[in-house]
């Protein structure tokens, strides 16, 4: 949201020079700047220890295509609690573990999206009221459910990577190990 009129007091903003950020909406009676506001948000990719990922539809945004598990942050709350909260509420499941992924700006809903993985024990899922359907995907089925470049999709595919990275790193750790124990033989 970018203001023109003071939130606080009504009084029409005007401009004043704030350092390195230059002209910025200002209101001469509260003698405050106010910045543009966007909504915090979080975005999560929910996987479970068989490389699937869990994918959730919701009537209202798609009949047929699948989306994340994400909500808006409140206030007082990090990002982390945010997630954890969110992943409970929409799909009934327990985060383990939590990375942070990425960023993601979403100019449109003047949101800023912060993508986490959060890995769980696979449990049954269970559903909240707002969510119509979810499963649990394999990883190589996830994205053809997803939007071609939506943040959902963006999200799943550094998971799905970076996990990709990983295995290749710990196969090529054992392979070193391997041969060295086999030296020692
Ligand atoms: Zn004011």
């Amino acid at each position: 949201m970018r203001f023109i009129y003071c939130p606080h007091c009504g009084a029409k903003l005007t401009k004043k020079e704030i350092g390195d950020e230059g002209m910025i909406p200002f209101c001469e009676r509260c003698q405050v700047p106010l910045w543009d506001m966007f909504t915090a948000s979080i975005i999560a990719a929910v996987v479970n220890e068989n490389r699937e990922v869990a994918l959730l539809r919701q009537n209202y945004v798609s009949k047929t295509k699948f989306v994340c598990v994400a909500g808006i942050m409140k206030i007082g709350e990090s990002a982390e609690d945010a997630v954890r909260r969110e992943v409970k509420e929409e799909i009934g499941q327990q985060v383990e573990t939590l990375e942070f992924i990425k960023s993601y700006p979403y100019e449109k809903k003047e949101m800023l999206m912060l993508g986490y993985k959060a890995a769980v024990k696979k449990q049954k899922l269970a559903l909240s009221k707002e969510v119509d359907c979810a499963e649990w995907v394999k990883y190589e089925d996830a994205l053809s459910l997803l939007r071609e470049g939506s943040i959902a999709w963006q999200l799943v595919k550094s998971v799905i990577e970076r996990d990709a990275c990983k295995t290749t790193e710990i196969k090529a750790r054992n392979t070193v190990a391997k041969a060295k124990a086999d030296v020692v033989h």
